[in-house]
């Protein structure tokens, strides 16, 4: 398989080179050149396959021959040997046809660790081949930081250097990036909020010189890897819940860059019986704006929540999507993401619209229906659940259609990781899990940065061994 950028002007590249280079030299993303189908009769042979075996049957389309079976099926174990579920991502029942589906059982108790700690391996292998280092670069709003430091901390081939919104993460969130002693993980503390560590991303990716010097990688949502890995838990929850053409699964995604809904809008589009998506938002709700207006506007300002993985007003894969609904015009995705730069908002051509209804739905929740839901969640099934899942399992509910159907919630994150929160809405207290019981005594390591890329390029090329 072939990678093309959405905006149809960066070089066309083979799987390693995309999921090493991250974002396309054109701004763009990476996405398959064409997608790969799969049948009824391949969802029904995964039933009876493992995790890793199904991964490896879901990606082998992708990959090429630059991870064989052989190579990759290790790899596989490696990463999802960490889980504390065997089932990697397994399912619980909490309404007659209503399920979550628990994505949190990974090392750092969010399910940007199911990516994570694949891409880790995969990173691994390729840079030693190469006898190459590297230095990652990444955003993140909270999650995805402690995900990329715990799966790339002590390579000996990788810097790790993340990018967090100062005072913007949960205290548990924030002491997971900063209290890992190896010398090849750096936590940065940007004065600003989440689009302004992106935006310096990106602008880091843009300026070659700095990117090439470095050889910069980036493990964001953006990079094409970080989606293909996630598809692979929605097609074992197909093959889980008997999909078929007739009965297809419903997802409810809670959603913020737009990576972990696209996942399963790809699963989608190669034919599997996924039926529609629901885009759940917290109070920062431009997707869900978008569905009922078609014009994707920025908002003035990122308002913090109980949810801040997803406190985001630009969500970057969505222009996977732009791209599909244009028919693959990148020209025509380059323009709306000119005009999105240029005045803050783009309008979706009336076809793209009409083409995005008819597969997605959106809520959004507010604090005290985020509140709300995780209170009803401990009374009636009897467990925790975190604000992001509550989210999601809020739009699950909202957008529910037709009963007779399989709902999934995606539970994205462990109630432990914003304890505040799930206790003020229930009064307990979520403990978390014995490896990470004494977070709250090791000592941080953080470095404070002032919203400017030039400090940031500073900070980045003095600590960077490559
Ligand atoms: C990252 C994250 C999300 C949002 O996922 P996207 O792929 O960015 O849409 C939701 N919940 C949690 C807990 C997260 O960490």
């Amino acid at each position: 398989m072939r990678y093309v950028s959405t905006r149809g002007a960066a070089p066309v590249l083979p799987f390693e080179e995309a999921m090493l280079t991250g974002l396309a030299r054109d701004g763009g993303l990476y996405v398959p050149e064409s997608w790969p189908g799969f049948s009824q009769a391949d969802l029904e042979a995964f039933a009876s396959l493992s995790y890793v075996e199904t991964a490896a049957r879901v990606l082998r389309p992708f990959m090429d021959e630059a991870f064989p079976d052989s190579e990759l099926i290790p790899l596989l174990e490696a990463a999802y040997g960490r889980f504390d579920s065997k089932l990697v991502a397994p399912l619980v029942q909490i309404g007659p046809n209503d399920w979550l589906m628990e994505l949190f059982r990974g090392p750092t108790l969010a399910f940007k660790d199911v990516a994570m700690q694949l891409i880790g391996q995969l990173f691994d292998a390729a840079l030693a081949r190469r006898n190459a280092r590297m230095a990652i670069v990444g955003a993140t709003s909270g999650d995805t930081g402690a995900a990329a430091i715990e799966a790339f901390r002590g390579r000996e081939n990788v810097d790790v250097f993340i990018l967090y919104p100062h005072g913007r993460v949960s205290e548990f969130q924030r002491r997971q990036m900063t209290t890992p002693v190896e010398a090849n993980v750096h936590a940065l503390a940007v004065e600003g909020d989440f689009d302004d560590c992106q935006a310096l991303l990106k602008a880091m990716f843009n300026d070659f010189e700095f990117r090439d010097g470095l050889n910069l990688g980036a493990v964001n949502s953006i990079n094409w890897m970080r989606v293909l890995a996630q598809s692979v838990y929605y097609v074992r929850a197909l093959a889980a819940l008997g999909a078929r053409p007739g009965r297809e699964v419903f997802f409810s995604v809670p959603t913020g860059n737009f990576g972990d809904i696209f996942a399963g809008w790809a699963i989608k589009r190669m034919g599997l019986p996924v039926g529609r998506l629901v885009v759940a938002a917290n109070a920062n709700d431009i997707l869900d704006r978008t569905l009922k207006t078609g014009i994707y506007r920025r908002a003035a300002a990122t308002l913090p929540t109980s949810s801040p993985s997803m406190d985001i007003q630009i969500s970057s894969n969505f222009e996977r999507l732009v791209f599909e609904l244009l028919d693959r015009d990148g020209a025509a995705t380059a323009r709306l993401m000119r005009d999105l730069s240029e005045k803050g908002e783009f309008a979706l051509p009336p076809k793209a619209l009409e083409r995005l209804r008819a597969e997605f739905d959106s809520a959004s929740a507010d604090e005290a229906e985020t509140q709300a839901v995780i209170a009803r969640i401990r009374k009636e099934a009897g467990f925790l659940v975190d604000p992001h899942s509550a989210v999601g399992i809020s739009a699950a509910t909202r957008a529910r259609g037709d009963s007779r159907l399989p709902m999934v919630a995606l539970a994205t994150a462990h109630p432990a990781k914003f304890p505040e929160a799930v206790e003020a809405a229930t009064g307990e207290r979520p403990a978390p899990p014995p490896h990470l019981a004494d977070l709250h005594a090791r000592p941080e390591r953080v470095t404070r940065l002032p919203n400017d890329l030039a400090a940031v390029q500073a900070h980045i090329r003095g600590k960077a061994r490559a």
